[in-house]
């Protein structure tokens, strides 16, 4: 049953004197009405149960249902129902797809132009990392490179032209336990034969109480959104892989000088990023250091060192803080729903499905290990092709 929006809900007590006809005066006297629903149909199918005197009027496409009970649990569940009814439950879609990097929209392309009904959630931060990234070198197919953002919009306009559908907010809930399966979006839920997830990772926090105040006050995890704001001033990058090499090189295009602080004494980068990083003459290196706190009242002035081996404390003064120390994935909406590891990064099975039958995952909600913009795509191809196959055998 399809049911379109402005579904109104009345909790009406008494009846009409039409439906009072309609019940035994014994019944009557003893159940009381308890509401009253009034919901457009798309498309009307009969009600599958009458039960607890449950008298069901038309009028046009509006039906009304007025419900006497004297069960209490079962008045509590209609009330319930009426409500979840009042969530606006939108279109049945072929696939719903949850995230919008370059999985998501991967997936979309290949489930759209399959004809298949798709709609991607893509969030009120779409387009995942790559919108923080500037020159993107090694996506194929780009022998000059390309930034992140346009690749991104690429993308979805690429998926938009084959007819998916996007809604540019974050999914709050998902409902796995039963078909169709339903993702719900603030008071929206849509219902879908299929689930591709892609919801990605997000960055990690050093956890300090210092960097959680500053933040957006020269504690940032992004040095393509804020380097500019930190021309000719001294800056500082936590980590040792490629993440934080990436920010120490964006960030040495704008400020006057960059110090990777790293809690070893050697990186984890790609070698071709720590040839770039050492042959950079404003980045510099703080080895076998941890951060103890971030300094400053209103916006970053420096931060407290501790020397691993020594436990030796000091201070540097900067201007900026900016962490990269790696990401954690976007899966909390899934937790109880889908097998996860205990890091809360999705456990898939035969490449791209979940322990839920028609629930399939691509990208770094999942891959941990390669973590690319390339592979995230791939991963998504894959996903709309499992997808695929799973709704012919459906
Ligand atoms: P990562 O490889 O996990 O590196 C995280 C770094 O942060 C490590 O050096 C780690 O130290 C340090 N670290 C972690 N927790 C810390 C803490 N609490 N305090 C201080 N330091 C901490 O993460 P990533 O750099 O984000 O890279 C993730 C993946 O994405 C990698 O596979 C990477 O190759 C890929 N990536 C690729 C590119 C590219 O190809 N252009 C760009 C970005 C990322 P330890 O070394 O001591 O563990």
């Amino acid at each position: 049953m399809c049911y379109k929006q402005n579904l109104q809900l009345h909790n009406e007590y008494g009846a009409t004197p039409k439906l009072r006809a309609a019940q035994e005066p014994k019944q009557r006297k003893n159940k009381k009405p308890i509401a009253l629903m009034s919901f457009q149909l798309v498309k009307f199918q009969p009600l599958l149960f009458f039960k607890e005197n449950l008298l069901l009027l038309l009028h046009y496409s509006h039906i009304h249902l007025r419900i006497s009970t004297t069960n209490k649990d079962f008045a509590r569940n209609v009330t319930k129902s009426a409500h979840a009814i009042r969530m606006n439950v939108e279109k049945l879609y072929d696939t719903i797809i949850v995230g919008s990097g370059p999985a998501g929209f991967t997936a979309a392309i290949y489930t759209s132009r399959a004809k298949l009904k798709t709609i991607v959630v893509a969030g009120t931060q779409w387009g995942g990392q790559l919108m923080l990234t500037t020159e993107v070198e090694n996506f194929p197919g780009f022998k000059e490179g390309i930034l992140g953002p346009d690749l991104m919009d690429n993308m979805w306009k690429q998926a938009k032209r084959f007819g998916a559908e996007m809604i540019f907010e974050d999914a709050t809930a998902v409902d796995f336990s039963s078909k169709p399966f339903k993702v719900t979006v603030g008071s929206k839920v849509f219902e879908g034969k299929s689930v591709i997830i892609a919801t990605g990772a997000s960055a990690k926090w050093l956890g300090l109480e210092s960097e959680k105040r500053l933040r957006g006050k020269g504690v940032s995890v992004c040095a393509t959104c804020d380097a500019a704001f930190f021309k000719d001033k001294k800056v500082t990058v936590v980590g040792g892989g490629d993440t934080a090499m990436e920010e120490a090189l964006a960030l040495s295009k704008f400020a006057r000088e960059v110090k990777v602080i790293h809690r070893r004494d050697t990186l984890r980068a790609s070698e071709i990023l720590q040839e770039r990083v050492f042959n950079d003459p404003k980045i510099e290196f703080i080895w076998n250091s941890t951060v103890q706190e971030i300094l400053g009242k209103d916006r970053v002035e420096g931060v407290r060192l501790r020397k691993v081996d020594s436990n030796e404390e000091f201070e540097l003064a900067c201007d900026a803080v900016f962490i990269a120390i790696g990401w954690k994935p976007e899966t909390e909406i899934f937790k109880g729903q889908i097998e996860t590891d205990q890091a809360g990064y999705i456990v898939a099975k035969d490449t791209t499905k979940t322990n839920v039958e028609g629930v399939f995952v691509a990208g770094d909600a999942q891959d941990y290990r390669y973590r690319q913009a390339v592979t995230a795509a791939g991963a998504g191809c894959m996903a709309a092709l499992d997808v695929e196959k799973y709704l012919e055998e459906a």
